[in-house]
């Protein structure tokens, strides 16, 4: 049998993807190896898109045969279970995991720069009522590597640097702190994507702002707020009755107070729930002295949600009136909907149709 043929997970084998080159040098020296293949792993593993130890060429061919019978170690690479272009030029990716479970990542390509949706669980339990992740339950956490994966694999396929990413994916990223915060580090230092290029979008989970404030990254944090009351905010999303608006405006204060970095506000233009202009001076008021950017995202049309999205002139009002209060605003145009594009559509339409043939 070759290194190859063999099945992509070994029970007790930990991933090599996701380790710093120095980690990576201290596994091939523990192999009675030199200690400059761990540079070659390193560059096999996060340039060259290395999946077995046993394509990594410049290897001696008795250690790569030596693998092949026992393996002590593995890459921990998903497999691309599915990929779908669209005519806007947005790809999307189901991968599947070791254990079996899909997760979805998106590459998105606009002009020089190509960004990466990137998912940090798989399902989400913040159930937020109009979203199709949310919608589909929960099952567990990614591991580090399985988030780093979701990079690599659009930069292969779409064979083109990837320039920015965006926590934006499936999951509640600050749900899964330790992998998020170990993934930014492996993005930012192992593949090389500066940290002013990726943006980290929270729901907002009680303690974890602040605490993500403390690690002094230079990232972007996006807090999806979906409404200027905590009335509204709690009939969208669950989690609200638990960590109310008002707390959840003073974890951002202290985060800017922190960080010296301004934050991004989400919101989930929601007919006839959160769109009127009255709602807008609202919005308004509640982000004061905050010097933020609002990125409106018109609702996605998700199957199983009783949601509607505004129309054009609501959108447009809604802007106008943020923008008389001096508010930089700017309208997320959906890409790539023809492919289920919006969150964790792909991965749920791949669920039903599991279903039906179960
Ligand atoms: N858990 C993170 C990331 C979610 S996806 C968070 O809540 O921020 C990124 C953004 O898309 C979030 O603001 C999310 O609320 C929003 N979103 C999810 N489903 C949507 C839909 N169907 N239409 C529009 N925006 C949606």
């Amino acid at each position: 049998m070759t290194a190859n043929t063999l099945p992509n997970s070994s029970s007790n084998a930990l991933p090599l993807l996701g380790r710093s080159q120095s980690e990576l040098t201290e596994w091939v020296v523990s192999q009675g190896q030199p200690s400059y293949r761990g540079k070659q792993l390193h560059d096999w593993l996060y340039n060259k898109g290395a999946r077995n130890l046993a394509d990594i060429t410049v290897f001696p061919k008795s250690w790569r045969e030596e693998f092949a019978l026992n393996p002590t170690a593995e890459i921990g690479r998903a497999e691309i279970h599915l990929h779908k272009q669209t005519r806007d030029g947005t790809e999307k990716f189901l991968l599947k995991l070791a254990d079996g479970e899909i997760v979805e990542t998106v590459g998105i390509p606009t002009s020089k720069r190509l960004t990466v949706c990137v998912s940090t669980q798989v399902g989400c339990p913040m159930a937020c009522d109009f979203c199709a992740t949310g919608k589909g339950g929960f099952r567990r956490n990614l591991a580090k590597h399985e988030i780093i994966d979701q990079v690599l694999t659009v930069q292969e396929v779409m064979q083109q640097r990837v320039s920015h990413i965006v926590f934006m994916g499936m999951g509640e990223p600050l749900l899964n702190y330790e992998n998020l915060v170990g993934a930014i580090a492996v993005i930012n230092k192992d593949i090389g994507i500066g940290q002013r290029n990726i943006t980290v979008s929270t729901v907002g989970i009680p303690n974890q702002i602040p605490r993500f404030a403390e690690e002094h990254l230079q990232v972007t944090l996006a807090v999806s707020l979906h409404a200027p009351t905590q009335e509204v905010r709690a009939q969208v999303i669950p989690s609200a009755d638990r960590y109310p608006l008002i707390a959840l405006m003073d974890d951002c204060r202290e985060y800017v107070e922190i960080t010296g970095r301004r934050i991004s506000f989400e919101y989930t233009l929601l007919a006839g729930v959160n769109d009127s202009a009255e709602q807008a001076k609202e919005l308004a008021h509640l982000i004061r002295g905050f010097q933020s950017h609002v990125n409106i995202i018109p609702y996605n049309t998700v199957s199983d949600a009783d949601y509607k999205r505004p129309s054009e002139r609501a959108i447009q009002t809604f802007v106008q009136v943020l923008e008389d209060y001096k508010v930089t605003v700017s309208v997320r145009r959906t890409r790539g909907l023809e492919a289920d594009a919006a969150c964790g559509q792909l991965r749920g339409q791949h669920q039903k149709t599991l279903a039906k043939s179960i």
